[in-house]
């Protein structure tokens, strides 16, 4: 499918960026018209983690005038095998801010916007309004589902990519031409069920794989060159060094964008992908006074007997989180008392939470950041 450019060409280019854009004005495609096309394009990327750095990194060097990041997150050493934006200096930084530093390091023609805030129901409309495509670079289905209404409701194309150990996909979901989110996964899976980055694991290579198509798609849907993903799903298999490329179509009784008058947000994403609220979270100093308080509780670590083995909080029962999606973990917690999950870093807890509050269990929370923040909490007690 052909689209016309998404961008109005800017002023003529200045002598240094004839110069830096070279590569860019012999292709007769892009050429001077689609080089001022980038340079005046507005192009936000949700996430500056591992798609979000190749995403960033490319589109400042192609020159696209204007890039707006946003992620509340702190560079930690574990981003640092695949996040390639950050680098060693930059651990315990604003993501936002070791992002933009790197992006003025690569081209300084290019205008950096940072959004140091969590994209909710409330202000994602009125970001999304500043630009003109939005790259989806996060890797949670609230954010997702969230970006895909705002997009469809904003008439905006979406270039989303995702990741899974050896697994890349990454298609554009533009309403307008072709299919959105909603169109391909109308409903989220069952919390729990679809393990993240953090469980799964990822090869940091993958990153590049996805982020350079998603940076490729960008850079086409504003200069109008070639087909976008439009209708398009790629799926790569980095183990077999496959590529596969399939048809998806709109679902013209799609909830969102079979009518994009009357699409609305979900009040609340996280509830709507079946993750529980905030309220539902304890911190380790919270936990450290419960426990100190003699109250009578029941703390359930759901990890796996080998993380058991090596160590555990005192008090604690072990009940593996596969055991809450079959009802086995159900019948060993007592309605009557309370109870407080924890894993090795908060997100099994956050998902066998999910299932234990749909069994009708009220009293429910769990520990933020896991055993790990509890260690720490004690470490420095
Ligand atoms: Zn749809």
């Amino acid at each position: 499918m052909k689209i016309a450019p998404l961008v109005e060409a800017g002023p003529e280019l200045s002598a240094g960026e004839i110069r830096r854009y070279a590569r860019h004005l012999v292709l007769p495609e892009v050429g001077n018209l689609g080089q001022r096309r980038l340079a005046n394009a507005r192009v936000l990327c949700v996430g500056a983690g591992g798609l979000g750095s190749p995403v960033l990194m490319y589109l400042a060097a192609a020159g696209v005038g204007t890039l707006g990041i946003l992620d509340f997150d702190v560079v930690d050493e574990t981003n640092l095998q695949r996040q390639v934006i950050h680098g060693q200096a930059d651990v315990g930084t604003k993501k936002v801010i070791s992002a933009a530093r790197k992006i003025a390091e690569i081209n300084p023609y290019v205008k950096v916007v940072t959004h140091d805030i969590r994209l909710d129901p409330t202000n994602v409309l009125e970001i999304f309004a500043n630009y003109d495509i939005i790259v989806d670079g996060t890797d949670n289905f609230a954010t997702r589902y969230m970006i895909n209404d705002a997009c469809v409701i904003a008439g905006k194309p979406c270039v989303w990519g995702s990741l899974y150990q050896f697994d890349g996909q990454a298609s554009v979901f533009w309403a307008t031409y072709g299919p959105c989110y909603r169109c391909v996964h109308p409903t989220p899976p069952p919390a729990g069920l679809v393990p993240n980055c953090a469980e799964g694991g990822i090869l940091g290579a993958l990153c590049a794989s996805i982020g350079a198509i998603q940076a490729t798609e960008v850079i086409k849907l504003i200069s109008g060159v070639g087909s976008p993903l439009v209708g398009s799903l790629i799926i790569y298999d980095g183990l077999e060094s496959n590529f596969e490329k399939i048809h998806i179509a709109k679902d013209p009784a799609c909830s969102v964008c079979a009518d994009p008058s009357s699409a609305t947000l979900e009040k609340d994403y996280e509830s709507f992908c079946g993750a529980p609220s905030f309220a539902s979270e304890i911190t380790a100093a919270q936990l450290a006074t419960r426990l100190r308080s003699g109250e009578n509780f029941q703390l359930v670590d759901v990890r796996e007997p080998y993380e058991w083995d090596d160590s555990h909080i005192e008090g604690a029962v072990l009940i593996p989180q596969a055991e809450f999606y079959d009802g086995r973990a159900q019948t060993k917690i007592s309605h009557d008392l309370p109870v407080v999950l924890y894993c090795h870093l908060g997100i099994r807890s956050a998902h066998a939470l999910s299932a234990l509050k749909q069994s009708g269990f009220a009293n429910a929370s769990h520990l933020l950041g896991g055993i790990d923040s509890w260690d720490e909490y004690v470490r420095n007690e």
